[in-house]
């Protein structure tokens, strides 16, 4: 049985040129689609299994990275740009009338992320920006409908892809997280 984990690394996991400048994202409308200018490379891409990220028809994880918020520019037709969940830590900015997620901003200036937005490369028109490096919340795919029969099947091929599969964010990540927690404990 072959094990779908998204159609940008199904194929295995492209390499970054490691020089990406930035790119034009663009959503999935035929007609004035949206446009949203990104500035440099992305950091921290990787698969992501949870249930609030957009993923394309079809695939079990979303890929998703962060770029600095003031990296990104609506460059055309942000008037089809709506919240997705107003009441969510990511404020995903949507098109409405294709539904795939532009860029996923938090607005809480106390929370560890706030500062980056979260972006799917694979609607940037441009190649080479950082490949995907491990994948988080894999088990929350079950969540979405996946047999927890399929799990071990589901971590192997992710192995197999170099995306290390965790179930919560990486270590580095849960770290930062630590860190700002212990920080903001201290000053209060
Ligand atoms: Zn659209
Ligand atoms: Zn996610």
């Amino acid at each position: 049985m072959t094990v779908h984990i998204h159609p940008s690394v199904d194929d295995g996991v492209k390499k970054g040129s490691g020089s990406f400048a930035g790119g034009t994202l663009v959503c999935k409308c035929k007609d004035k689609p949206v446009k949203i200018g990104i500035k440099g490379d992305v950091a921290h891409n990787h698969a992501c299994g949870c249930t609030q990220c957009w993923k394309p028809n079809g695939a079990t994880f979303s890929v998703v990275a962060v770029v600095p918020r003031e990296n990104v520019t609506i460059l055309e037709n942000g008037d089809k740009l709506h919240i997705v969940d107003a009441s969510k830590t990511i404020q995903r900015h949507a098109c409405k009338v294709c539904g795939t997620h532009m860029f996923g901003r938090i607005e809480n200036k106390t929370h560890p992320f706030y500062g980056l937005d979260f972006v799917h490369p694979e609607l940037f028109t441009e190649s080479g920006s950082a490949a995907p490096g491990f994948a988080a919340f894999v088990s929350s795919v079950i969540e979405s409908g996946v047999d927890p029969g399929a799990m071990s099947g589901i971590r192997s091929r992710l192995k197999e892809l170099g995306l290390e599969p965790y179930d919560c964010l990486s270590p580095p990540l849960m770290d930062a997280i630590a860190t700002h927690v212990a920080k903001s404990q201290k000053a209060a």
